[in-house]
């Protein structure tokens, strides 16, 4: 089958003919009996295994640098060590960063909670006991928006454009209406356009006339996590909105979950002196302290903000064949037929593919009827409602490099499947 033109092109007869020869593919491939997994944004065993010196570490140490025993309660804030290792990839002063458990997430979520219960600084009420909203770039990430769905927070979906969100929609969205007090930003590679904001865009996000309890979650899971020599340039959001006059917009999420063990590993926290007050005055009712040791076992493997950077172009020497994956599986047997539009990030750890509208949904099932799980269409946008059911996330980074290319080429199969069927219904 030698594609000439786009699927939407072709005459009906033609059509009719793909569609056969797509049918006949897909009975093929659900013939094979394939059980294989692309859904969730995992590290592969082959990278874990990067970080098992952390099974072994901290060896029998228990102190800091200071000589503080890390056995015992106490440290709230975290180890310096440690802090100071993501200080510059986060552009955050150490006494203004914390290093706490093993989940940005949850962090996330109890800032959300906090901000629900007593309010923000500078803001007079609590967001709680009023209807309020959260601008969401869409597509996004699906955790952040469960997290607004389980409290009733409105989400609003706004655009990401290759720089960033659509600032002009952001901007007449702020300016209408000061219920709006927060925003999900994953300013680096993110989930899962793999975007980069740009320098032009953080600046609009920290100025734009906003509620003054308006917050960027600034979610920066992915900022040492390249894919290749393209590094963008470090953006230090603290700054810029401190020289809008908005010192205290930005709060500053990541953790080390993506480099070494996911669930393991120390979540951070970054912001303005005043932010950095209301949360440790938050935390202190929750928590003694974070897991020291496991944070002293992090500076062991790590070392500095060297072994940080020579760890992760270990893992990226792992990651990169299988972006390269994608990107040829897609344009070996997608775009012939126009049949689908992605990117090819430079980090992080997704690919996003829009098919044809409509298509989404049907193709995801289409391939795991074969044995081919996808993360299910929509969960890209709020309420998993993809109003144009065109969006489906890759995860490429889990499944061994032969799995991951049987595994889009039967997404594949079900795409083109999903379209002709598609297309042949518009015309009957
Ligand atoms: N933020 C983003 C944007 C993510 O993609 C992920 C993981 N998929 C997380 C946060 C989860 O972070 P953690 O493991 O620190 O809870």
């Amino acid at each position: 089958m030698t594609p000439a033109q786009p699927l939407a092109d072709l005459d009906t007869a033609a059509l009719r003919a793909a569609h056969a020869d797509f049918s006949a593919a897909y009975d093929e491939l659900k013939a094979a009996g394939l059980a294989l997994d692309i859904t969730r944004g995992k590290p592969s065993a082959e990278q874990l295994d990067l970080s098992n010196d952390l099974l072994r570490l901290p060896d029998g140490e228990y102190r800091d640098a200071a000589g503080t025993d890390l056995r015992n309660y106490g440290g709230p804030n975290g180890l310096p060590e440690l802090r100071a290792i993501f200080a510059e990839a986060l552009g955050v002063p150490v006494p203004q960063l914390l290093a706490l458990g093993n989940s940005s997430l949850t962090v996330m979520h109890d800032t959300i909670v906090q901000a629900l219960l007593h309010g923000v600084p500078g803001g007079e009420l609590p967001w709680a006991g009023r209807s309020i909203g959260f601008l969401t770039p869409v597509p996004g990430y699906d955790r952040h928006f469960t997290i607004l769905e389980r409290f009733g927070i409105r989400m609003i979906p706004v655009p990401m454009n290759d720089d960033g969100p659509d600032i002009e929609t952001v901007a007449s969205l702020l300016a209408a209406d000061d219920s709006i007090k927060g925003m999900w930003c994953v300013p680096v590679y993110s989930n899962p356009t793999g975007a980069v904001y740009s320098e032009e865009v953080v600046r609009a996000l920290v100025s734009l006339p906003a509620a003054p309890d308006f917050r960027l979650f600034w979610d920066n899971a992915y900022v040492v996590h390249h894919l290749s020599d393209e590094r963008p340039a470090p953006i230090d959001v603290l700054a810029l909105a401190a020289e809008a006059g908005n010192p205290d917009r930005p709060l500053i999420f990541a953790s080390t979950s993506k480099v070494t063990f996911p669930g393991s590993g120390v979540a951070f926290f970054g912001a303005s002196e005043t932010n950095v007050a209301w949360f440790q005055h938050n935390t202190a009712a929750q928590s003694i302290g974070p897991d020291k040791i496991n944070q002293l076992r992090h500076v062991r493997l790590l070392r500095d903000q060297e072994g940080l950077a020579a760890h992760m172009e270990r893992h990226r020497a792992i990651l990169e064949p299988k972006f390269a994956v994608v990107d040829e599986t897609f344009r070996e047997r997608l775009a012939p037929w126009e049949a689908g539009s992605w990117n090819a990030p430079k980090g992080g750890y997704f690919v996003s593919l829009d098919v044809l509208d409509g298509c989404a949904k049907r193709a995801v099932q289409l391939a795991k009827e074969a044995g081919i799980a996808v993360t299910p269409a929509g969960a890209t946008f709020p309420y998993g409602d993809d109003p144009r059911d065109a969006n489906i996330r890759i995860a490429p980074t889990f499944p061994p490099l032969d799995e991951l290319r049987a595994a889009l080429q039967g997404l594949c199969t079900a795409i083109l499947l999903a379209e002709s069927e598609a297309l042949l219904a518009e015309r009957n």
